[in-house]
């Protein structure tokens, strides 16, 4: 069984996958049925054989299944059947997308942040015992895909200076973003947008050094992550970048949005206190 707002929930996923389903209404008519076609088809390798044959209800359903993979969220085998499971990892998903988390029992199962790069904590003595004096020990990462400067889009680097100790993880980071997004949606979701990285400069509004000064965090669309947003309004609060911000996570990195819910823009090599 789908329901209207199951409906609009897929044609709104279409809509942003670029699939054209028509109008947001929760109407599974002709066209949005021809859209849930083009986005099996281009994930094929994700669907058990036969999928083409299944009835337009059950691609649906499997279309939905593929947004929960998505926002990994466990919804059992993509098999178009809307059972318990599915059911849950929907629900799951209608909370994300309103609430930018997870509902709080998933979360609590979550394991413990990782941090396999062992990242200081962010207190002045602990970062220069790691990073050394702020301005030192610098490299220079070749990106994995073209940056625009985000006070200057018509600029585009193909490197920036970072810590030499963040160059390996960062450009794993970078990498996997391009694998996992594509250049196109990069470029749609602006995680090209570079705001900066290396800036000895004291914290706002403090005394002390912000990561910035070990050249140890980037910022990215600081245009659309201003320092004050939060996820109500943040861009990259939205459940389009929770795969961009697990990428980063999974190398230790340190997201201001996803922890403080401030500065979405920023994310550090350091953990906070
Ligand atoms: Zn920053």
């Amino acid at each position: 069984m789908t329901t209207k707002s199951q409906v609009k929930l897929a044609q709104r996923h279409l809509s942003d996958g670029g699939f054209d389903p028509g109008p947001v209404d929760g109407d599974h008519g002709s066209r949005t049925e021809a859209a849930v076609d083009r986005a099996l088809t281009a994930r094929v390798s994700q669907l058990p054989t036969g999928w083409d044959n299944w009835s337009k209800k059950r691609k649906l359903v499997a279309y939905i299944q593929l947004l929960c993979v998505d926002a990994r969220i466990d919804t059992g085998p993509i098999d178009g059947f809307w059972g318990p499971q599915t059911d849950f990892a929907y629900e799951s998903l209608v909370y994300l997308e309103i609430h930018g988390q997870l509902p709080p029992p998933w979360r609590d199962q979550q394991p413990a942040t990782a941090n396999p790069n062992d990242w200081p904590i962010e207190r002045e003595a602990d970062l220069r015992t790691f990073y050394g004096d702020v301005g030192t020990n610098q490299t220079r990462i070749a990106l994995p895909y073209t940056h625009k400067i985000a006070w200057n889009l018509s600029e585009r680097i193909g490197s920036f200076v970072c810590h030499e100790k963040v160059h390996d993880s960062l450009l794993r980071v970078l990498t996997r973003v391009l694998d996992h997004y594509g250049q196109d949606r990069i470029s749609e979701l602006r995680l090209d947008h570079w705001g900066g990285c290396y800036n000895k400069r004291r914290k706002r509004g403090g005394t002390s050094w912000s990561t910035h000064a070990w050249a140890i965090a980037v910022d990215y669309d600081p245009a659309r992550n201003r320092l004050t947003w939060g996820r109500d309004q943040a861009a990259f609060a939205k459940p389009a970048y929770n795969t961009w911000w697990q990428l980063w996570e999974e190398e230790g990195w340190v997201s201001l949005g996803r922890t403080r819910n401030f500065d979405w823009m920023h994310v550090q090599a350091a953990l906070l206190p």
